[in-house]
């Protein structure tokens, strides 16, 4: 005989395992979806077979309400979680999964569990938890009537922003809002002025600072995931691998890496060679007359490019030009971390894919923020051949507390390109 039970308008076939074949969502939606309906416990659960449960009835034959209460909790946790261990096995549970089974764990007063899992989605395969989540957490939190308590819990959620370098979507920035204005804090949506100073409280957001420690760990990291990782070498010619080796063996220290190409094609890859170089020997012209050690990156066809130009490029920076590379941005993460912390990195490509070959979260956020804080896009040249770039913000763009108060980034919004924090004193 099947054994079938019903959880509120789901089906589990234990015999035939169908749920299985399905998804994790499904069961998660709906586990989500119970737990913030009114309870009708008997009406619902009364298809529930005692011999399904029998740790939770024991002895008795007729179950209350509150055992109903307490087996159909018990069955979803352990059903999710045993749906999502066995989803590991034979693909990938996604972030959907990860995020409404631990929405289901805050919303039932499981804090451990709820963090827990949020955790592993991200520690494990960078899936960003969907708001969800957070949204359920600060229902509880909004529960709270003392404010010290509700500040202690509330803040448990910041720090998970920030050790994740998380920004709130506008549903969790509003709710937050909201919540703060109900405990009679003093919350604002807010922007952060060219300097770095916050709107609202004039605090002025922090800059990145990396240890010297932290970075050595992150160079060591990117070298050996990204670069050495089988992405890449493996791409170019044995020859061409040994010329690179070399030449970083005793490559010296710079403080400014261009990648080539990438300023020279800013305007597009359908110019003459007169315009590619003529930008690119802007961009040198420029760093050299601050007196900066300059490394370009390129090819060997460059050499091809009109004379004049080229030579001012070569005259003024080392070149080191490859014949057949089809990646160049690993080639030049490694020459920007070899030089050091400060290195200037000079693309328009923002290289963030290179972030999900690195498996500490803490380095992933590191290298993050690292980046942002090196790259200076080349927005254009003008007639005069002065540059002009889009430089690396003054202050870091990541969740963070000064006294008592918090700032958090919300996601960016591309289209205002408006840079927008909640403020929360
Ligand atoms: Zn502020």
């Amino acid at each position: 005989m099947k054994k079938v039970f019903y959880i509120g308008k789901t089906i589990y076939n234990r015999t035939t395992n169908s749920y299985l074949s399905n998804s994790v969502r499904y069961l998660s939606t709906q586990t989500f979806e119970l737990t913030k309906r009114p309870l009708k416990v008997e009406k619902e659960y009364k298809f529930i077979k005692a011999d399904i449960v029998p740790s939770v009835i024991s002895d008795r034959k007729i179950a209350t309400i509150e055992d109903w209460k307490a087996i159909r909790d018990k069955l979803l946790k352990s059903e999710c979680l045993k749906l999502l261990e066995e989803i590991k096995i034979s693909s990938d549970p996604g972030a959907g999964a990860y995020s409404a089974i631990a929405s289901s764990a805050f919303t039932n007063g499981e804090n451990e569990l709820g963090w827990k899992l949020l955790n592993e989605a991200i520690s494990d395969k960078n899936r960003s938890p969907l708001p969800r989540s957070y949204l359920s957490y600060l229902e509880q939190c909004e529960k709270i009537s003392s404010v010290a308590a509700f500040v202690v819990e509330v803040e448990k959620l910041f720090e998970f922003f920030k050790q994740h370098d998380i920004k709130c979507d506008d549903e969790v920035a509003e709710n937050i809002d909201r919540i703060y204005k109900k405990f009679n804090r003093n919350p604002k949506i807010t922007r952060i002025d060219a300097r770095g100073s916050c709107l609202n409280c004039k605090q002025k957001l922090n800059k990145f600072e990396l240890s010297q420690n932290e970075f050595e760990n992150l160079k060591n990291a990117i070298l050996k995931n990204v670069i050495v990782g089988k992405n890449v070498f493996y791409r170019t010619t044995p020859s061409e691998l040994k010329h690179f080796q070399e030449f970083v063996a005793d490559m010296k220290q710079y403080d400014v890496v261009i990648d080539g190409l990438n300023v020279a094609y800013c305007i597009g890859t359908k110019q003459s060679p007169s315009i590619f170089v003529s930008l690119l020997a802007s961009v040198v012209k420029h760093f050299a007359s601050h007196n900066k050690k300059i490394l370009v990156l390129g090819r060997t066809h460059m050499q091809k490019w009109p004379r004049k130009n080229w030579n001012y490029i070569t005259e003024n920076a080392d070149t080191f030009l490859a014949e057949s590379l089809s990646q160049d941005d690993p080639y030049l993460l490694y020459c920007a971390l070899n030089s050091g912390l400060n290195t200037i990195i000079v693309t328009k490509d923002l290289m963030r894919s290179h972030l999900f070959k690195l498996k500490d979260p803490k380095l992933k956020v590191l290298f993050n923020q690292w980046l942002m804080q090196s790259q200076y896009q080349l927005k254009y040249v003008d007639n005069r051949g002065r540059v002009f770039f889009k430089y690396p913000l003054p202050y870091i763009r990541t969740p963070q507390k000064h006294k008592d108060c918090w700032h958090l980034p919300l996601i960016e919004d591309y289209e205002s390109s408006q840079d927008k924090w909640l403020c929360l004193k």
